[in-house]
């Protein structure tokens, strides 16, 4: 048994100070359902474990048309599928959001703990990333702003620095004739760590028969989520047809850098993000369409 100190500020600034003061020996917690079970199996020691539910900017989710989405950092996945207003403007965001864990995690678990874990198989990673999400960043230095694609480095690495905190995500309003899904493979229905996963966003002009742009990004096939720039950009201008998904999907597995491993093989991994790709260009531009 170790002691844990556990802090409860009530501002990002009180967060912030905690945090900067104890160095690696304090991490925030949201939802905790990666942190307590780290701590717990002993992969993970702390001082201080600083609680994100009293600091009001980590709480907020908010939608509007003019400004997009901001879900704070600390927001579980209920209260975004939960949203109706949310919800219908981003069904890519939950495709994911209902796909973390099981009902009592996603009680707990929110997108900003996903992108912090910095897992390669962080389930709301890529939808972030393809809807050109950012994060926002405040710590002893000041605030910044870090486009998801960016934002983690390594397995359960990223690029928060000392003392800096995840404030929130934010994703721009969904353009029009746009649409998003993502979907992973896992060998049984929940639970499970993917083996494979693919988010893609379309846009499409206004007749839908034509891609205006797309950006795909890739879940378990890489040390971290991979944004296969290359491959949403082969879309640009294209029509919506069989020969350019099929273009972009192997633009995608080109970009895999699996491993072998008890859940895929390398093989089955390239296979399987070949697969995804098709499958969420074809639904993404489904939704696009208004489907
Ligand atoms: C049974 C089970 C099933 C799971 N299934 C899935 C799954 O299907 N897909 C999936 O992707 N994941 C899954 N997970 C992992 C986990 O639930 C998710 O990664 C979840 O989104 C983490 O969110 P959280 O709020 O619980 O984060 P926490 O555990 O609170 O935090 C995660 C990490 O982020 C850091 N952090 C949190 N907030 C901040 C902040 N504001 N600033 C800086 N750092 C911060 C923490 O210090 C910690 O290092 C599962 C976990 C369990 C236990």
């Amino acid at each position: 048994m170790e002691a844990i100190d556990f802090a409860t500020p009530k501002t990002i600034d009180e967060a912030v100070q905690i945090m900067a003061s104890n160095g690696d020996r304090a991490r925030m917690l949201a939802g905790g359902t990666d942190l307590i079970v780290q701590l717990r199996a002993g992969r993970r020691s702390l001082d201080v474990v600083v609680d994100s539910k009293g600091i009001p900017e980590l709480n907020e989710l908010s939608y509007s048309a003019q400004n997009g989405l901001t879900i704070g950092a600390a927001v579980p996945c209920y209260k975004i599928y939960q949203n109706q207003e949310v919800a219908s403007a981003y069904p890519g965001l939950i495709d994911s959001a209902t796909l973390i864990g099981g009902i009592q995690i996603q009680g707990r678990a929110s997108i900003g703990g996903n992108l912090c874990n910095a897992a390669p198989s962080g389930d709301s990673i890529p939808g972030v990333i393809t809807m050109g999400g950012v994060a926002h960043i405040v710590g002893p230095n000041g605030s910044r702003d870090v486009p998801a694609e960016e934002f983690c480095t390594g397995p359960g690495r990223n690029v928060l620095q000392a003392g800096e905190i995840l404030v929130s995500i934010k994703i721009p309003a969904p353009q029009a004739h746009s649409g998003t899904n993502y979907l992973r493979f896992i060998p049984r229905n929940e639970m499970d760590i993917a083996v494979a996963g693919v988010g893609t966003t379309v846009v499409l002009d206004p007749s839908g028969q034509n891609f205006v742009s797309a950006r795909i990004s890739l879940a378990s096939v890489a040390p971290t989520p991979v944004f296969a720039k290359e491959a949403g950009d082969s879309l640009a201008g294209k029509p919506v047809s069989e020969a350019s998904i099929q273009e972009a999907s192997e633009k995608a597995m080109a970009d895999a850098k699996p491993i072998n491993d008890m859940r895929g093989t390398v093989r089955q991994r390239v296979h399987l993000v070949g697969v995804l790709t098709r499958r969420t260009l074809n639904n993404a531009v489904e939704r696009a369409r208004g489907g």
